[in-house]
């Protein structure tokens, strides 16, 4: 098999004695979609959107509020800390980690703002803070969001990117789950619209909750949404499952979704989706 094997992975540099080397790593981004070679600066220019096929690809917490609301906005709810209750494994390695990689305390970014001419609160997801996943903090921050949303009687917008509920917290993240739906049900009760916004990944106790119970579900294209993943599923059904499945196109054709918006329309359609929801 050794014949077909290229046992040198470098490739060289002209020997020509400059010593003069290239960096081009870091600029350059390889899109997953159409497999092309995308300028970064372009990328980020373009809403972390692709270019060339429109592939969407995930956006920090902080990223999306800036796109979604004006100028002029506050974070707010940042100091809150997870204590490790269980003393799981490895948990506050990893959380000292995901700390200092995103700045943040935890995974989600709570903020007040106005998304065009409507003062909304917004709770939005940090992915790449351990999967995103709803720990003891995320859930008070999003209980927080939703007592702001109560007492200012604005909008709520909650933008998933999770894994789902975090392992390492136990029963103390199944419990966030119902602890924010229900405060989404005082939401409802006080007729304020609460709008969820559905990105790639939005997965386990999210989906199975606060991500489906909006007065709108909106989705990303191409999103992967569901409760487990599609491998464990056709491994345990032995079943292969169809094209697209717990895709965001998928979901909306089968009644899952209210409708799937591409990212540099997401801000427009809320806008008017609050502006129909405040006059009804
Ligand atoms: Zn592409």
């Amino acid at each position: 098999m050794a014949w077909f094997k290229r046992q040198e992975n470098e490739i060289e540099a002209p020997n020509d004695g400059t010593g003069k080397t290239v960096r081009t790593e870091g600029l350059w981004t390889k899109c997953e979609g159409c497999k092309q070679f995308i300028f970064k600066a372009e990328m980020e220019a373009n809403q972390m959107v692709c270019p060339k096929c429109g592939r969407h690809f995930r956006l920090d917490a902080r990223g999306r509020i800036a796109q979604l609301l004006e100028p002029g906005y506050e974070l707010v709810d940042l100091e809150l800390k997870s204590t490790d209750p269980l003393e799981f494994a490895d948990f506050k390695r990893k959380l000292a980690q995901a700390q200092a990689e995103t700045g943040l305390n935890d995974a989600a970014v709570n903020a007040v703002g106005k998304l065009g001419p409507h003062p909304v609160v917004v709770s939005a997801s940090e992915f790449s803070f351990i999967g995103g996943s709803v720990g003891s903090v995320v859930g008070e921050m999003i209980a927080r969001a939703i007592d702001r949303s109560l007492a200012a009687r604005h909008a709520l917008l909650i933008v998933s990117a999770s894994g789902g509920a975090r392992m390492q917290e136990g029963i103390a993240s199944l419990m966030q789950l119902a602890k924010v739906s229900a405060g989404l049900a005082q939401l409802d009760d006080e007729g304020i619209p609460y709008i969820s916004v559905l990105t790639d990944p939005t997965f386990g106790g999210v989906s199975a909750s606060f991500a489906m119970l909006g007065d709108l579900n909106v989705a990303e294209p191409g999103a992967l949404i569901g409760f487990t993943g599609a491998r464990v599923i056709e491994q345990t059904l032995r079943q292969k499952l169809p094209e697209g499945f717990q895709r965001s196109e998928f979901l909306l054709e089968h009644g899952m979704l209210d409708a799937v918006v591409p990212r540099k329309e997401m801000k427009g359609y809320l806008e008017r989706a609050l502006t129909f929801m405040r006059a009804a």
